[in-house]
Formats: structure tokens, sequence, C-alpha cells
């Protein structure tokens, strides 16, 4: 049955305007995710009729009855004094580490030390022969890992899904449907130096990518070429053409830390006896000699997140700029923190026009899975940015990044209901963005 209910707040983020006394008006049917019908403001006004938010429906619905009463007018829910706000949108994560009670190793600790330990994890967190137990074990973890991310507010994420650990399938699992349905894209990761490690990769990501039918109503699929030191230049080739002929999103982790500059310009240091110990270093496979030629490769990909970009001189994202204008940064807050790296060139990206939106990445790095935890952090470390542009980072950018802007988020009509409430903690009558961007402030998803 198709249903039409109001939600009210005392504060409302419809687009970019704060609304006192807003209402949401969602249109929920069995066969799709819930969509906003309309936003009204404020809510002593009477709210549009029946009739009038069905005709709206329809224009982007074809199956919405349209007969008199097959829409049910479920009674309004009050969101009593919270503000009703867009869900975030958390760029990159590896659920699959979900079940760690905290990051490897410690604070600070080396790059490719903590690259030895995630590599580790994963050998003893089931044998990469899938079997059945192995897999179910592995769902569950990322779907509890989901579970907490949307908990705290997020509504779409940017995951990444591994190769050749057993996969969930998130097709098929039973969390898709509800208003805590997966949402985002799911980049499906390729990674190998050696010509057979990198075939046997990529020939499973085609096959996933091929097979998965842009009509179905799970995530959208993209790829994923691990990163420059892990990923042969082949790799990179046949991941970019991919892209480019099927309009799929592309996520690397791109100039991350020192070690993999220094890889890329002197095929030396710390990452390559990593790849040396593990019996897979092929310098010949990487033809790359700098964060540049990686991008070279890319600049055809209709949609590219450079994850991390820590490191990134400001040539290069000009470059990019130009040649991409639709690629994103994702800024790890928590996780860039944790590896106490310099302080990340955001601020002049935006300056210079590039999207720049926020990931929490996975728990081996962040202490939380919550982008809210980023977003407080990242208000820590910027207390002189206008609290509106974090949010921004947080919300839009993030759904520019992962190519669902028509989708998702801001609350505008035509848009999934995909929000979440915050209990601002203020003194003030008015609305702040500096009481919400504070600790104090506590996200939900009910009234
Ligand atoms: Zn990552």
């Amino acid at each position: 049955m198709h249903s039409i209910q109001a939600f009210r707040g005392r504060w409302a983020l419809f687009g970019e305007r704060v609304v006192e006394n807003g209402v949401l008006l969602v249109g929920s049917s069995p066969a799709g995710p819930p969509k906003i019908l309309a936003t009204v403001d404020p809510w002593s006004t009477e709210l549009p009729a029946t009739e009038d938010l069905v005709r709206v429906w329809r224009q982007w619905d074809e199956a919405v009855p349209d007969a008199d009463g097959a829409i049910e007018r479920l009674s309004d829910v009050d969101c009593g004094t919270n503000a009703i706000l867009p869900a975030l949108v958390n760029c990159h994560s590896h659920l699959e580490f979900s079940d760690l009670p905290a990051p490897l190793l410690s604070a600070g600790c080396g790059f490719a030390e903590w690259i030895r330990a995630v590599i580790l994890r994963r050998a003893n967190s089931g044998d990469p022969a899938v079997t059945t137990a192995s897999e179910s074990f592995k769902a569950e973890v990322c779907h509890q890992g989901w579970l907490e991310m949307w908990r705290g507010g997020t509504g779409a994420v940017g995951e990444i899904l591994s190769y050749p650990t057993p996969q969930p399938d998130y097709d098929a699992l039973a969390w898709q449907t509800g208003p805590s349905a997966f949402r985002g894209v799911v980049f499906h990761e390729v990674l190998g130096l050696a010509p057979a490690r990198a075939q046997a990769s990529w020939a499973w990501a085609a096959a996933a990518l091929t097979a998965a039918s842009p009509e179905t109503a799970g995530p959208v699929r993209g790829l994923s070429p691990h990163a420059p030191y892990s990923t042969s230049t082949w790799l990179y080739r046949q991941c970019a053409v991919f892209c480019q002929q099927h309009a799929v999103p592309l996520a690397t982790h791109l100039a991350e830390s020192p070690e993999e500059l220094e890889l890329l310009a002197d095929r030396r240091g710390p990452l390559v006896s990593l790849l040396q110990d593990l019996g897979v270093w092929r310098p010949e496979e990487i033809a790359a000699r700098n964060v540049r030629d990686v991008l070279r490769e890319l600049a055809q990909v209709p949609r590219l997140l450079v994850v991390h970009g820590n490191y990134l001189a400001r040539e290069d994202w000009r470059w990019l700029l130009q040649a991409q204008p639709q690629a994103s940064i994702v800024y790890c807050p928590q996780t860039h923190a944790y590896f106490q790296h310099p302080t990340h060139p955001w601020r002049q990206m935006l300056r210079d026009g590039l999207n720049v939106a926020l990931g929490t990445d996975s728990r081996g790095s962040s202490p939380s899975l919550s982008l809210w935890d980023d977003l407080l952090l990242l208000r820590e470390l910027a207390p002189e940015q206008d609290p509106r542009l974090l949010w921004q980072m947080a919300t839009r950018n993030g759904a520019l990044a992962l190519g669902c802007a028509e989708r998702l988020g801001s609350l505008e009509p035509g848009k999934l209901a995909s929000f979440c409430l915050a209990q601002v903690e203020t003194t003030s009558d008015d609305f702040s963005w500096e009481a919400l961007l504070s600790p104090t402030t506590r996200l939900s998803r009910d009234c």
C-alpha cells in the first residue's frame, strides 16, 4: 500500500534553507525507497491535500495509484524539538573491519607497518577459499558496521568491497529493505602487481559489475583499483576503460602517505620492503613515477574519487580540476589524525574549486564509524571555518562525490527521504550552526 506521512520538526534544513517549524512530506511505496513529496513551512500552514501530493508523486513514479482511497494518509510524526536534517554521506569505508574493537597498531604508526597489520588481520579472519560460514560472518560484520553508521545519522556510504576475501552479497542481503537499507556505492576493489594476480582480480570485478543490473534497487556499483603501490598500471588501465565505457565511478587510495610517494619516485622505502617480504614486488608493472602519472591514467573516468589525497600537491589537484572537473577528494579526518599526517590541504582544495567530501575509512584506522564524529573533529580542527561549509562537506559534497546528488545530500522534493534528527542544545530561540556542530548535539533516527 502506498502511503503519505508528514514529519514535523522544530527546525528543518530544506535545501540550503533553515526553516522554523518545518514539515517534510514523505511518500512511501511498496516498490522503492520513500521519497520527499513536499517541504512546507511553517507548520501552522495547512498542509497540501493528498490529491495534490499524489499529482506531484506521479510525475516521478507512474506506478503510484491515483484512485481515491488507494493511498493511506498516515498520522503525522511530531519530532518535537529536533531539527530534521539530511542524512550524512560517508564516502569511504571498508565495512569488513567493523568488528575490530579499536584501530590496528597505535596512533602515529608507520603506514607500511599498518598495511602489514591489515594483511595479517585479513589472513586471520577467514580462509580466502570461500566458505559459507565465512561469507555469512563477513556479511554480518558489514551489516553491523552499516547499522552503526546508519544509527549515527549516515544515509549513504562509498563502501570498498575487497578481493579475494569472502564477499557479502549486497543485493541478496535482507538488510536491503526498510528505513536502514544500505545505500550508496559499492566499489569492487582490485589489486595486484604480478600479471596473474592482477588478471584474477580483474576477472572477479569485471564479472561482478557486468552481472549487476543497473535496474536493481541495490546500491550503485563502482571500481576501486586499490593504490599505486599495490595495483599494476595494466589493472589501473582496465578499470579506467571500463569506467569510461560503462559510466561507472572509480575510487582509489592516492597520495595517502610519504611511503607511497617514495615508492613511486625512487622504487624504495618501507612499502617496497613490505612488498618484497610478501614476495609480490614487481616494479616493472608500475609505470607511474609520481601521483600525476596515476591521475593521467584516470583522467577520462567520468566520476573519480581520490581517497585521502593527504600529500597531493596543489599543481596536481589544479591539473586534475582541468582534466576531470567531476573529480572529488575524500578526506577522512579521524583516520588522518590517527596516522598523524601533516595538515590536510582541504581548505585550499575547496578554495580552488575542487569538491572535497568526507569519509570515516575503516575501524582499522578510525576509532569510530560515525561520520558525525569526523565532522565534530573537523569543526575542532577548523574553528575559523563557517560550520555550514563543514556540514556541506558531510552531506551535499558527499552526494556529489558518489554521483547521487539527485537523490541524496539535501532535503528537497523528488529526492529520497534520507534524513536524520538532531537534538541541538541551545539557550537561544534561534537556530545556530555553531550549536548544531557541537559535541552536545545528539543525532538520532527516532523522534
Ligand atoms: Zn581506505
